[in-house]
């Protein structure tokens, strides 16, 4: 408020002081106007010394109520007329400081032109408070005026001001109260105290879940190179202990025997092209290097297409393989790696079944209008809390089954490449009973229209 005063006042006085510097600006015009009107007449008195004419110029000149005095000089300096008169009304404290005290002098030489010839002088003085009619009147008003806008801005500037400050204050004691009442404990211990014990917590909090983000892919490439080493010896010592048996001579002369061993040979050579396989389509499906040619395909058609080889799959441990086809409706998808998916659900299906158990490969249309390609079996099946993380790399279910060869990546690639097909996988278990994997994909646009045609009444 203080403030708001001070600058009103400011405002008032430098307004003033602009008034008073323009009516003294005014007296000198005034002077010189007056000199101008004067100046040929009086030289001609002057010239001619006559004092009567000189004498009615300069009383004429009184009329002037800004002047004070007139005086006409000859060219020795005598006078020669002279009037004067003193100021009717004495000017007040506030006019002597700001346009000055006494009567100020102007004069101007008199000249003939025509002869070239000096011949005295005109002086006149001009009292600058008369010739500043109104002046004393506009400073109070100016003055006041000034004050009460300057009053009127700080009552504004003071109620916005307090109606921040209370809002602010208020608030400030909400949350304060609010928080006494949720932290009974540590109101105890100082805010300062409090607010510094949280932060570190929250630090903490964060470097550790830094720390454990940017630990991930070293934790992964471990896993990784752990699997990768179990699984690709055990097939690789399998390779070199029945050859060098063989190389030995033993065997040799048993031909069951060295069937068994080149078979043994054989089988473990495949495992290893599998895996590896298996790892490069996992690398490059996970660089994004991988295309897809989504077309319109039968599953029913890619079930019948490729039921000879899933057979022979699941016969080597006297498992029996059936079909159960209810829909032959197309799909949007990449047929090869839709195989590839098919063909790995029916290799799981036989590792983690029982012999003499069952498989059965299905399409089935989903009441969401999607078409369901499945691989059921009687195994093992999974724990319910392990069903999620088995489609992540490397993850490998606790199935209480004995060492079955595996480097927990084929589910990993099968759901990358569902999704890249814009499908869905997923897995239905019961322990001791079986799983049904399967991938749901997208109805093709043929089969969406022969769909609406058979819904359609007809004409
Ligand atoms: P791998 O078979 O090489 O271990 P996968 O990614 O194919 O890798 O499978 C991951 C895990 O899921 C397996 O290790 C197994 O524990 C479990 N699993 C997959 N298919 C089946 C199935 N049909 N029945 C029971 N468990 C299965």
């Amino acid at each position: 408020m203080f403030i708001a005063l001070v600058i009103g006042a400011v405002f008032a006085i430098m307004q003033i002081l602009l008034d008073a510097r323009n009516e003294r600006k005014d007296l000198s015009v005034h002077a010189k106007s007056i000199l101008d009107y004067a100046g040929l007449p009086a030289a001609r008195a002057a010239y001619r010394l006559d004092d009567v004419g000189a004498h009615e110029l300069v009383v004429s000149l009184l009329s002037d109520p800004a002047l004070v005095k007139a005086e006409i000089l000859d060219e020795t300096g005598l006078t020669l007329a002279r009037a004067a008169r003193t100021s009717t009304k004495p000017p007040s404290i506030l006019e002597q400081l700001l346009l000055g005290s006494g009567a100020e002098m102007f004069a101007r030489d008199l000249r003939i032109e025509q002869a070239n010839i000096d011949v005295g002088t005109l002086i006149i003085e001009l009292d600058p408070v008369a010739a500043a009619p109104g002046f004393q009147q506009r400073t109070w008003n100016a003055l006041l005026s000034g004050l009460l806008k300057s009053t009127i801005l700080a009552f504004l500037l003071t109620a916005i001001f307090q109606l921040i400050i209370t809002k602010r204050v208020t608030r400030l004691a909400e949350s304060f109260s609010s928080a006494a009442k949720h932290k009974p404990k540590t109101a105890r211990r100082g805010d300062e105290l409090d607010l510094l014990e949280e932060r570190v917590l929250q630090s903490t909090n964060a470097l550790a879940k830094a720390v454990i983000e940017a630990q991930a892919p070293n934790k992964t490439k471990s896993v990784f190179l752990a699997s990768m080493s179990h699984e690709m010896r055990t097939p690789l010592n399998a390779i070199i202990g029945y050859a060098e048996a063989l190389e030995m001579g033993i065997g040799v002369d048993n031909i069951e025997r060295r069937n068994s061993y080149l078979k043994n040979i054989s089988s473990a050579g495949k495992q290893l092209n599998r895996l590896l396989g298996d790892i490069l389509d996992f690398s490059k499906i996970e660089a994004g290097s991988i295309e897809f040619e989504i077309e319109d395909v039968s599953l029913a058609e890619t079930i019948r297409s490729d039921i000879q080889q899933l057979e022979e799959i699941a016969a080597e441990r006297q498992i029996s393989l059936k079909t159960d086809i209810s829909t032959e409706e197309m799909v949007r998808a990449d047929q090869s790696r839709l195989r590839q998916i098919l063909l790995n659900f029916v290799t799981n299906a036989t590792k983690y079944n029982f012999s003499g158990g069952t498989i059965i490969v299905g399409v089935t249309a989903r009441p969401d209008g999607q078409q369901r390609l499945y691989v059921k079996d009687s195994g093992s099946g999974i724990p319910p809390n392990q069903i999620q993380s088995i489609f992540e790399p490397f993850v490998r279910a606790d199935n209480n089954l004995p060492d079955i060869p595996g480097a927990g990546l084929g589910l990993a690639i099968c759901k990358m490449l569902a999704e890249g097909m814009g499908g869905h996988i997923g897995c239905d278990s019961v322990v001791a009973e079986g799983s049904t994997f399967w991938v749901d994909l997208k109805l093709s646009a043929s089969s969406v229209s022969s769909r609406k045609d058979s819904a359609s009444p007809i004409a």
